[in-house]
């Protein structure tokens, strides 16, 4: 992309209504814009980054075996009216008349809707068991929207949920989102805590929350430090073999929000192994037994002939949350810092002197070897400003050429997150950048 054609526009003052970082540099960076309260339009480069992590998400899904489907955003209300929450969820709940005045509604999550779907296929205990997610917007009329896509009303999210014939699968199909939303989170870079939590509206038995540790977060959290030492892509993951050992490693050590926080076990532990921290939600997954295939009436004939009810989980990530959590997690005093499984583009290529033959040629170069990975910052803009916008818009690479370098033909690469950087030639630094 040419940054002259371009539509990334940058700011220079800071909006006075963001409040906290990641919110100011999405703005700033120009990476979505508000168009109601909570409510946001995608910009380009906001859009390139939901969808690359919208990408790492579906894939550690499909690798645990999840399958994809896509679920309307509008829903009718008497779906809700069989589990008992058309009622329950009170305000929170986007609800809406059609012209022959039904009522429906704009989903904020889809148990419901996925066990509905399940019902007509489910035949027999052979058709379990089966996880089904979708990544699609949701709608939660929260009282207070804040902090941009961090609580949004309208957000991204990836939820997934699980059949099972047996309480012991159920298990195991919850093990399978534990791990792969660890992986998760680690591509991006980011380390994500499993905390056990409350189960809440969804109702159930178990129930881990994934939280990222950031100054802005919205829960108080605890834990031992031991976790943030562990590394979730160490070695491969088999997910049809036990899990257990992966999940029993990850809720060895003490780890737990305010609403779940257990003052003696806390003190139990030394006290120079504490971590107390604000965190971010960034995934929440349950095991919840028979809730909603029992409330629903989805059953199958298991081995014996006799009709069972599936045990069901369901497993949700903040998709677009994601990416306000990912800029406080790595962002300097200049801007964003974005991980290279998530950056928008792979690098910025900064033409110091546009007009200048061998700078035109060697900017050209580097932007024709990298289809689609580049952006090309070729306005007739001072180098100061160049600068200024390409660590503001943290792509992880960037490549500074000016007429000197350009003579010489060499390419000026600096690293963005340490601010390291390299003289080389394009070949090498393709090889860098790739
Ligand atoms: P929170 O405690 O932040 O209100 P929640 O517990 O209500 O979130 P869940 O029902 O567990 O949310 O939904 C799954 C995931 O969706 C959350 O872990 C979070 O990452 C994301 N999410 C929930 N509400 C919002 C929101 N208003 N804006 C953006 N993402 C959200
Ligand atoms: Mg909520
Ligand atoms: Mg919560
Ligand atoms: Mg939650």
């Amino acid at each position: 992309m040419r940054l002259s054609r371009a539509f990334l526009p940058t700011l220079k003052e800071t909006p006075a209504e963001a409040q906290i970082v990641s919110h100011r540099l999405m703005l700033r960076a120009g990476l979505i814009r508000q168009t109601s309260a909570g409510i946001y339009a995608w910009l380009p480069a906001g859009l390139r980054v939901l969808r690359n992590v919208g990408q790492i998400v579906r894939e550690e899904q499909d690798r645990a075996g999840a399958q994809e489907i896509l679920m309307p955003t509008i829903q009718a209300a008497d779906l809700w009216r069989q589990s008992g929450r058309y009622d329950d969820y009170g305000k929170e709940m986007l609800r809406i008349t059609d012209r022959h005045d039904r009522d429906m509604l704009f989903g904020p999550t889809n148990e419901e809707m996925v066990t509905d779907i399940f019902k007509t296929y489910a035949k027999s205990y052979r058709d379990l068991p089966r996880n089904l997610y979708h990544i699609q917007w949701k709608f939660r009329d929260e009282v207070r929207p804040r902090f941009g896509v961090m609580r949004g009303r309208e957000f991204l999210m990836k939820d997934a949920y699980s059949f099972d014939l047996t309480k012991e699968g159920a298990h195991h199909s919850y093990r399978q989102m534990f791990v792969a939303y660890l992986r998760t989170f680690a591509r991006m870079g980011l380390k994500a805590i499993p905390m056990q939590a409350d189960t809440g509206p969804i109702g159930g038995k178990l129930s881990h929350e994934f939280i990222i540790l950031a100054e802005t977060g919205e829960s108080q959290v605890f834990l031992h430090k031991d976790f943030l030492g562990f590394d979730p892509l160490a070695g491969e993951t088999d997910f049809n073999a036990d899990l257990t050992p992966i999940t029993d490693l990850w809720t060895s050590r003490y780890a737990a929000t305010d609403e779940m926080h257990d003052e003696a076990a806390w003190n139990a532990i030394p006290e120079g192994e504490r971590v107390s921290a604000r965190g971010i939600e960034v995934g929440h997954i349950f095991y919840f037994g028979t809730k909603y295939s029992a409330t629903m009436g989805l059953t199958v004939p298991g081995p014996d002939g006799k009709p069972v009810h599936p045990e069901m989980g369901s497993y949700g990530i903040g998709v677009s949350r994601l990416l306000g959590a990912l800029i406080e997690a790595s962002h300097d005093e200049n801007g964003i810092i974005w991980p290279d499984s998530v950056a928008p583009w792979k690098v910025s290529i900064l033409n110091l002197k546009p007009g200048d033959a061998a700078t035109d040629a060697l900017c050209g170069q580097l932007y024709a070897a990298l289809p689609d990975q580049a952006l090309l910052d070729d306005r007739e803009e001072r180098p100061g400003a160049k600068f200024a916008d390409a660590d503001l818009m943290g792509m992880p690479w960037q490549a500074i050429i000016g007429p000197r370098g350009a003579a010489a033909g060499k390419v000026e690469l600096k690293r963005r997150a340490t601010g390291e950087r390299l003289e080389l030639s394009v070949e090498e630094a393709l090889t860098k950048i790739k």
